[in-house]
Formats: structure tokens, sequence, C-alpha cells
């Protein structure tokens, strides 16, 4: 599935859980950015995220703090992350980004957090999928739609969703 309006995006959001009922509800209506943004403050108030550094999940020394660049094409300009201090490998985003509850668990037994691939050098560019909230463990899963087709992102639409907390 290609996400490429509002409404793809509802769609992809809703699909399996009680607030489907959003899409009946919008079924003579078109939906709109602003309907994606009711949803978001209503029906899914984002899961924290680490506000403070956590033990390396591959060392275990205690985080190093840093931000990725503004001048970052990926969709990830000027967030937030934490690093493993010794080799500095980025462990996870200290935003709410992606944060919601819905979301699958990941190996630490929290809702993860859903990301997405970036446009240049990635092998499926735009692809969303799931990692660790925590930044704790090394969960990655594709995020599927209801038919278990790769959810990804049309460049066109990646500022809203990032404005929106959706990525
Ligand atoms: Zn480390
Ligand atoms: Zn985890």
């Amino acid at each position: 599935m290609r996400l490429k309006t509002p409404e793809d995006v509802m769609r992809f959001l809703c699909k399996e859980d009680p607030y489907g009922i959003i899409l009946d509800a919008c079924k003579d209506e078109s939906i709109d950015w602003s309907d994606l943004q009711w949803v978001q403050q209503n029906c899914r108030p984002s899961a924290s995220y680490p506000k403070s550094p956590m033990p390396c999940r591959h060392c275990g020394v205690t985080a190093s703090t840093a931000t990725t660049s503004y001048s970052n094409t990926n969709g990830n300009a000027g967030r937030p992350y934490f690093k493993c201090p010794t080799m500095g490998k980025f462990l996870v985003f200290a935003d709410a980004r992606g944060n919601d509850p819905t979301n699958p668990l990941c190996r630490c037994g929290v809702s993860s957090k859903r990301t997405m691939s970036g446009f240049y050098n990635a092998r499926t560019p735009g692809k969303l999928f799931y990692v660790c909230r925590i930044g704790m463990c090394e969960f990655n899963k594709e995020c599927r739609d209801a038919r278990g087709g790769q959810v990804v992102v049309d460049p066109e639409i990646v500022d809203y969703l990032i404005l929106l907390e959706i990525i």
C-alpha cells in the first residue's frame, strides 16, 4: 500500500482497531489532514520516549545524547537521539514521533515506534517500519497493511506525517 492521500493514511492507521469506526463516519465526506490531526490527538495519545540516557544495549555504558543534522534529508532533520558512547552507534530517537500506542510490541514488551526509511540510499525508499521506542532492543519490523502488503509513503506527504507525528 502506498500512502499518498489523507484517506490512505486514515485507512492505514485505523485498519485493525476500534477507531475503524472513524473511517465509517467519514465515508460520505473526504478525509483531510485535520481529520487525521483529530485522530492523532484524541485516539492516539503518544506513548512516552526516553527523556534521559539509558544504558547502551551494546556495551552497557550510559548512552550519550546527540541531535541529527538540520540538513538531514531523510525526514529526520534536527531530531534528538541517543547513541552508544563507545561505538557511536545510533540507539533511539528521543522524541514522540511515531509513538503510536497501537504499534506492535517490541521485545521489551512495550509498543514500538513507527519510522520511515529514507528516500536516498534506501532499498525501499519511504518504507515504514517499527523499531524499539525505548532503545533497549533490536526490534525491526516492516509495517504491513490489512492485506499484508508493505507500507510505503509518497514523498509528497512526508512533511504532513512528520507534523502529525505519525512517523
Ligand atoms: Zn555502547
Ligand atoms: Zn524494545
